[in-house]
């Protein structure tokens, strides 16, 4: 079985702690053959990205995101573990079209080294972030379908390889309030999801931090992951977005049977933006 952690965040993310190397020995220990270091690139409305990797933490601390550390630092890891491990260069550009400038000057910035993009939906108006949403005074129902929204306009513009995290509410909707939601009534928008990412050659990742988490369910679940490949969906990636070298390579195998499961049968992984296709 070939095992590819396709998502997971080192120091150099606001929310991470650890060293690339430890993160590059973790994978080899845990038998992965190969990973891609996916540190965040949240976008925000109004700033030129390079001001973005300047802010205020919510609680009031300051981060700066070192870019240069951080792919200089990818670019040895790969030569150092050349042979042992394949380290893929990638990103989680958060909400890029919010500032379409801001992400299209980051991707051509850095596109030489980038091997992969992940394209995800963290905030939404005003720039919050959903996990700072105080779930129970709004109606749910009504956030996700807005938050499939956001999806939609993702799915039609920015530059991005594969979709993060369908359902990201959902896991701080159940960790917090104990909130599960039907998620029947938002297939159709699902079904125009899908059609927009696979005309343009891209796909979705399966997620499977809610495993070491309260909601103990993958983003998407099995039903959407369904649906994505009933609509042709071939591109998937495996995704631990661990933030701790402990959830390094977390819940592969499961997640492996999952894909089989839906009739999947190879798993995608990528080089210099390209995808291949291994078998499961
Ligand atoms: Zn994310
Ligand atoms: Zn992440």
């Amino acid at each position: 079985m070939y095992l590819a952690d396709y998502h997971m965040h080192s120091k150099y993310s606001f929310d991470g702690s650890e060293e690339l190397d430890t993160i590059c020995q973790t994978a080899i220990r845990r038998g992965l053959s190969e990973i891609a270091i996916t540190d965040h690139m949240d976008i925000y409305t109004g700033l030129p990205y390079d001001e973005q990797m300047n802010f205020e933490v919510p609680g009031g601390e300051q981060y700066h995101m070192d870019v240069s550390g951080l792919y200089g630092g990818l670019v040895q890891m790969k030569e150092k573990y050349a042979g042992q491990l394949k380290v893929r260069i990638g990103a989680e550009l958060g909400q890029p079209q919010v500032n379409p400038e801001a992400a299209a000057l980051f991707i051509r910035d850095y596109g030489d080294v980038l091997d992969f993009v992940i394209g995800s939906i963290h905030n939404m108006e005003k720039d919050l972030d959903v996990y700072y949403y105080d779930f129970t005074k709004i109606d749910v129902a009504k956030m996700y379908d807005h938050y499939v929204d956001w999806l939609l306009k993702l799915s039609e513009m920015g530059d991005f390889d594969v979709m993060g995290h369908l359902t990201y509410p959902l896991r701080y909707m159940f960790e917090r309030n104990q909130l599960r939601l039907d998620l029947r009534p938002y297939e159709e928008k699902f079904r125009q999801l899908f059609k927009n990412l696979t005309e343009k050659g891209r796909g979705i990742e399966l997620n499977v931090s809610g495993y070491y988490k309260a909601m103990q369910d993958a983003m998407p679940p099995m039903s959407i992951l369904k649906l994505y490949r009933e609509c042709g969906g071939e591109i998937i990636t495996i995704g631990s977005d661990a933030h701790k070298a402990e959830y390094i390579g977390f819940y592969q195998k499961e997640a492996h049977e999952m894909l089989e499961t839906v009739g999947f049968r190879y798993l995608t992984v990528f080089e210099h933006r390209k995808p291949e296709f291994i078998k499961l």
